[in-house]
């Protein structure tokens, strides 16, 4: 009996993922180069329950059906293309590759064009839920032809994670590195959604000196209403767990903070397209100073801090948290949309705000509002415009103002916080003092300036 498909790459996601794929009744071909990996998942799950382990590349290859469908689940970069290299040589004109991991979208984007070049479906799939998600229901991203897109859709919609109409987490994303792509923002807005909650309980901890089990009820509260969100949820639990000895863990955990390279590369993206995305660089350079434990040891030795107790209440906090996140949002679709222009992906803002309902580490009821917004405005160039943001945005943006004040006053570090203010007072600024920048490129480098009047293009004799 031939294999559905097959899974290479054991690692954490795709042992989960070939065990999610066994559980919907596929048969399931796996490779692993190391083969104790497929010894050891093979023992996890159970012989005989759908997972068809190999120990040689060609047999697996061989075993599939056709057309066939291999999904890559490797460490991204070399090992990617290592793996490719060899797969591609043993695969047939109309075989579907997919890789699931995180790959950087240009690098799909490459290695879509030589595999069709080979006659080959290529997919760059973006998967989203860590561990749990693969194992239970990921949010999945597609990004590659309609063709292939068909063929593997009625096998990954059974293992994506259900919406909140309890349709599949999947949907294709658009051709070649559309789905890697939107992965990536994905995970630069989890940056940002991570590090403003972190920065609004360092302002309860420090600036309303909140314990512990108060400040996990207040977050449980939070996820009741308008900031229910995995992220928000987990928060609470992080908070009031303790450990055997009755010790909080969150307490004992280094002010550290470590990254795989998703922001940076959504970073550098952003700088390379032009788009403002203030609150994505700076949730990525939020983790890389809190990296500099030593220099911060130092540093703080010489500029002793005065916490002065704030009078900020919680509701004020959750109305900040709640604005700034709807700038943060409104900075990673606007990357999205833009991005989506110029390489021609068309990217359904819609469909994406439903596919992130569910699996992924970002899924929060807020993204309905996003999916209603764009069945209305389908082309909407920013949430900001939407009549329902506009309401949101007014009746909550004085609280993030004040909170921004208080941390400023206190000395407490909240680049986020300030950098989506920053971003929505730029943006809805009809003027800035940029004109000024002008005169100065043109005094010392003659670069010409802009007139407001015509448009046109002038150099002015300044001395
Ligand atoms: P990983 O640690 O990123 O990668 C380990 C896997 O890659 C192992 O199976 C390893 O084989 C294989 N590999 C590495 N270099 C190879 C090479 N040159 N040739 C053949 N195989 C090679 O594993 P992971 O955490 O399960 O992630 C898999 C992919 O999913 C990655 O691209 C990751 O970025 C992405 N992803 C991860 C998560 C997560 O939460 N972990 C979430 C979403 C997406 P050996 O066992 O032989 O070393």
């Amino acid at each position: 009996m031939k294999n559905n498909l097959g899974v290479i790459g054991l690692a954490t996601m795709g042992a989960n993922l070939a065990q999610n794929l066994a559980d919907h009744n596929f048969r399931v071909a796996i490779y692993n180069r190391t083969g104790a990996r497929t010894e050891e998942l093979i023992k996890t799950y159970g012989k005989d329950r759908g997972l068809v382990p190999f120990y040689n590349l060609k047999d697996f290859i061989a075993s599939l059906e056709k057309p066939r469908v291999v999904l890559l689940m490797v460490q991204a970069g070399a090992g990617t293309d290592a793996v490719l290299e060899e797969v591609c040589g043993l695969l047939q004109k109309g075989d579907i590759v997919i890789d699931g991991g995180n790959s950087f979208f240009k690098d799909t984007i490459r290695r879509e064009a030589a595999a069709r070049e080979k006659g080959l479906n290529f997919v760059g799939m973006g998967v989203s839920g860590g561990e749990e998600g693969a194992r239970r229901g990921p949010a999945i991203m597609p990004g590659g032809s309609l063709a292939a897109w068909e063929k593997i859709k009625p096998i990954f919609s059974q293992i994506a994670a259900k919406d909140f109409k309890n349709d599949c987490c999947i949907n294709l994303i658009g051709a070649n590195g559309a789905g890697h792509f939107v992965k990536m923002v994905h995970n630069a807005i989890e940056y940002v959604d991570m590090q403003l909650i972190a920065e609004i309980y360092w302002m309860m901890k420090l600036g309303l000196r909140l314990k512990n089990e108060q400040m996990a009820e207040i977050f449980a509260k939070w996820n009741k209403d308008k900031l229910n969100s995995y992220l928000i949820e987990i928060t609470g639990k992080i908070l009031k767990t303790k450990d055997k000895k009755g010790k909080y863990v969150l307490d004992y955990i280094l002010d550290s903070a470590g990254n795989k390279g998703t922001g940076k590369w959504t970073s550098l993206e952003s700088l390379d397209l032009g788009v403002p995305s203030f609150s994505i660089s700076a949730a990525v350079f939020a983790r890389y100073i809190s990296a500099f434990k030593k220099e911060r040891i130092k540093i703080s030795g010489y500029y002793k801090k005065n916490w002065i107790k704030t009078r900020l209440s919680a509701k004020q906090l959750e109305k900040a948290l709640y604005a700034a996140k709807i700038l943060a949002y409104a900075q990673g679709y606007e990357l999205i949309y833009l991005a989506s222009k110029k390489y021609n992906w068309n990217i359904n803002l819609k469909e994406l705000s439903r596919i992130w309902q569910g699996g992924c580490i970002i899924r929060a009821k807020f993204l309905d509002n996003l999916y209603r917004i764009f069945k209305e405005t389908p082309n909407l160039e920013n949430i900001l415009l939407s009549k329902y943001f506009r309401a949101e945005i007014s009746k909550n943006i004085k609280d993030l103002r004040e909170v921004a004040a208080q941390a400023i006053k206190n000395s407490l570090p909240a680049p986020a916080i300030l950098s989506c203010l920053t971003y929505f007072d730029s943006i809805a600024s009809k003027n800035l003092p940029a004109n000024l920048l002008q005169a100065q490129r043109d005094f010392f480098g003659a670069h010409t300036f802009q007139k407001k009047v015509d448009g046109e293009f002038f150099h002015y004799q300044w001395e």
